[in-house]
């Protein structure tokens, strides 16, 4: 069966090639979406992304824009433009996913300035204004997804300016909600918990892993396609009634006591 789900869609998912981000690209296109693979350092991981979905009979471009430095937002939408220009897609875009991010695994006293301005700079400052040049470009009845983490619902003293940096995010959400309500565009966080991906390399220790996974009611760790197909839900038009909502995907962590 062809997918139409998203067909006649355009998506943007930003850090699209590796991780989270990958199982989002992923499942957008096989909806059927064109999809904007935006990566900022690992060439190849986008590149496959793209070679992945066209071989599953779907649409997809890369885009290279780093994030954290002035001009980011500019560079991403930039290198959107010229890619949907290049595969012949009419401007504009439908869903637009912040996704990428970077942690900081420090504890509040081993923080420096520096380390603070980068890790909002990536994962607060760039999606803020990614939002705000989205916003001529997003067409009505649009989508965006910001993701979030669990950690910020709990205390986590050993990634602290991580978390305030998705807090920051946050608040975002239900505020463009409001603001973009009336043109039937719905603004919703996703917040991941414990997921298999690179972020965390401590994952690779089994011990680790299994102690992790023991705070989900499921005890696993998430995989990407598990906050992939949370996200291509509120893509949809199924999700129309739900906006300015934060969506807990951490496979029920820390629920009780
Ligand atoms: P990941 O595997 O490390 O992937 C991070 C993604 O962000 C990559 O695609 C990377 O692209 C992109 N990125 C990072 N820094 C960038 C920069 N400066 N410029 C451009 N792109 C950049 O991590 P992940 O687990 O998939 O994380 C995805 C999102 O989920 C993040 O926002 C993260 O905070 C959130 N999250 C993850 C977990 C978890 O346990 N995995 C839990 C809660 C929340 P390049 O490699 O091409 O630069």
């Amino acid at each position: 069966m062809t997918p139409t789900r998203l067909a006649e869609r355009t998506a943007l998912v930003t850090g699209g090639g590796r991780g989270i981000g990958r199982a989002i690209s992923l499942r957008l296109a096989a909806e059927g979406a064109l999809v904007a693979v935006h990566y900022g350092h690992d060439h190849q991981a986008a590149q496959d992304t793209v070679k992945q979905i066209e071989a599953d009979g779907g649409r997809a471009f890369a885009l290279r824009a780093e994030l954290g430095v002035p001009g980011d937002a500019e560079a991403v939408w930039d290198g959107f433009d010229q890619g949907l220009a290049a595969v012949g897609a009419p401007a504009g875009v439908d869903i637009v996913v912040n996704n990428a991010g970077v942690t900081l695994p420090k504890p509040l006293a081993d923080v420096t300035e520096e380390d603070y301005d980068r890790v909002f700079a990536v994962n607060t400052r760039a999606p803020f204004f990614i939002l705000q040049r989205a916003l001529p470009r997003l067409r009505d009845g649009g989508r965006i997804v910001n993701i979030s983490s669990g950690a910020v619902r709990i205390g986590y003293p050993a990634i602290a300016a991580y978390t305030m940096t998705k807090g920051a995010l946050d608040v975002l959400t239900p505020a463009l909600a409001l603001q973009l309500g009336p043109r039937g565009i719905t603004v919703n966080t996703v917040a991941p918990g414990f997921t298999d991906t690179a972020i965390n390399p401590t994952l690779a220790d089994p011990q680790i892993r299994s102690a992790l996974a023991a705070h989900s009611a499921f005890n696993r760790l998430g995989t990407p396609a598990d906050i992939a197909d949370v996200v291509a839900f509120l893509a949809g038009d199924d999700a129309r009634w739900i906006t300015g909502q934060w969506i807990d995907a951490t496979g029920g962590v820390h629920l009780g006591l």
